[in-house]
C-alpha cells in the first residue's frame, strides 16, 4: 500500500509519500520560522494554507507513484488553526483522488516512526520536542507516560529562553550553536520525581540576560547543561524502574548533539542501548504521518475531526 501523509500541527506543513515496507518515496516540508518573535498559530496557520497545495503536489510528484490507496493526516495534538489546514488539505486530496482518509496522532507518529527508522524493539521513549516533554513506555497495548514537564515542553522552553535573549523561532538550533562558546553559569534545576518544570529557569535565565549582563553564549551553555542533566536524571530513573534496557530519543530537540552525547553516556553506563532518530527525522514531518497511516489503516477509524489536545496515553495501540 501506498499512502500520502500531510502534517500540519505546528510550525510545519509537510506532505510525504510512504510504502507500506516503509520505504520513504518523497518527503517536502515547509517551516513557519521567525526573526524575532515566537509562532503565532494564526500566521503560522496562514503560511500553511498558503504553502499546502505546492508541497501536496511535490510530494506526488517526487514520489512517483501513480496510485495513491490512502490518505493519513495529523489530527492532533497541536495548534488548531494550523491543525484545521492539514485536516481541508487532507480532504481535499482524499476525496480528488477518491481513497480513504485517516486522522492520526501526531505524537504516537514520532514513537511509531522512531522504530522504523532505528533498531530499537521495546525502549523507554523520550519525546522531546516543541510543546512535549515525555518520558513514555508501551505497556499492555498503552503508552504509559511515567513522567512528564510540568509547565511548557522542552523545546518550547529552549524557544522562550531564545526569544527573551533575541533569537528568532526555532531558537533550538541557535542556542546549541552559541553554547559551544559558553561556560557554565549555575540556574535553578527543578526535577520533582518523574516530572520536569522548566518556566522558572527560563525567567531566571532571561532576567539574567539583562540584569546581570550574563553573555548569550555562557547562559546557551548553562540552559543546555542543566535542562538536558534534568532530561537524563528522569531517563536514568525510567530504565531503573522498568528495567528496560533500550533508550529512543525522538521529537525535534533530538537534533541536539549535546543532549544526544549526555543521554548516550547515561546509556553506556547502565549498560542499556541508546538510539536517536535520524536527524532528519527529529523534528515534524509527515513521513511519520503516512507510516501511521499505514499502521493504522484496518483499523477501528476516529471520527475525522481535528483532536488538538489528545494524549498518548488516551489511545488503544491496536496496530
Ligand atoms: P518539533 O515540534 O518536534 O518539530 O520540534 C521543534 C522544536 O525542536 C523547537 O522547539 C526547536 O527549537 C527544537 N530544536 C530543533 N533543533 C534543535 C537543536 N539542535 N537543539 C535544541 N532544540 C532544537
Ligand atoms: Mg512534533
Amino acid at each position: 500500500m501506498i499512502c500520502l501523509g500531510i502534517e500540519g500541527s505546528a510550525h510545519t506543513i509537510a506532505a510525504a509519500v510512504v510504502s507500506s515496507k516503509g520505504t520513504v518515496l518523497s518527503d517536502v516540508r515547509d517551516m513557519y520560522k521567525t526573526v524575532e518573535g515566537g509562532i503565532i498559530p494564526i500566521e503560522a496557520a496562514k503560511h500553511h494554507r498558503n504553502v499546502k497545495d505546492v508541497v501536496i503536489k511535490k510530494a506526488l510528484e517526487e514520489s512517483k507513484e501513480k496510485k495513491i490507496d490512502l490518505v493519513a493526516y495529523s489530527r492532533g495534538p497541536g495548534l488548531s488553526p494550523c491543525l484545521h489546514v492539514a485536516l481541508e488539505a487532507a480532504k481535499g486530496i482524499s476525496e480528488h483522488l477518491k481513497v480513504p482518509l485517516i486522522g492520526v496522532n501526531h505524537a504516537v507518529a514520532h514513537l511509531t516512526s522512531g522504530l522504523l527508522f532505528t533498531n530499537a524493539k521495546d525502549p523507554v521513549y523520550i519525546y522531546v520536542s516543541g510543546a512535549n516533554t515525555q518520558i513514555i513506555v508501551l505497556e499492555n497495548k498503552r503508552y504509559r507516560i511515567l513522567g512528564e514537564t510540568l509547565d511548557t515542553g522542552l523545546g518550547n522552553a529552549l524557544d522562550k529562553f531564545g526569544r527573551g535573549i533575541g533569537l528568532g523561532f526555532p531558537a533550538g538550533p541557535k542556542i546549541e550553536e552559541l553554547s559551544k562558546l559558553g561556560k557554565y553559569y549555575k540556574l535553578p534545576y527543578t526535577v520533582k520525581g518523574m516530572d520536569l518544570v522548566f518556566s522558572g529557569i527560563v525567567t531566571k535565565a532571561i532576567n539574567d540576560f539583562k540584569n546581570k549582563k550574563v553573555s548569550k553564549e555562557d547562559l546557551c551553555f548553562s540552559m543546555q547543561e542543566t535542562l538536558f542533566s534534568m532530561l537524563t536524571e528522569v531517563s536514568e530513573r525510567a530504565l531503573a524502574h522498568t528495567k528496560k534496557d533500550e533508550l529512543l530519543l525522538i521529537g525535534g530537540v533530538a537534533a541536539n548533539k549535546r543532549l544526544v552525547e549526555m543521554l548516550s553516556i547515561m546509556c553506556k553506563e547502565r549498560n542499556a542501548r541508546f538510539f536517536s532518530v535520524p536527524l532528519q527525522y527529529a523534528g515534524d514531518q509527515a513521513v511519520m504521518i503516512a507510516w501511521q497511516g499505514l499502521l493504522e489503516y484496518n483499523k477501528v477509524r476516529k471520527h475525522i475531526d481535528i483532536y488538538p489536545y489528545e494524549r498518548l496515553d488516551q489511545i488503544d495501540v491496536e496496530w
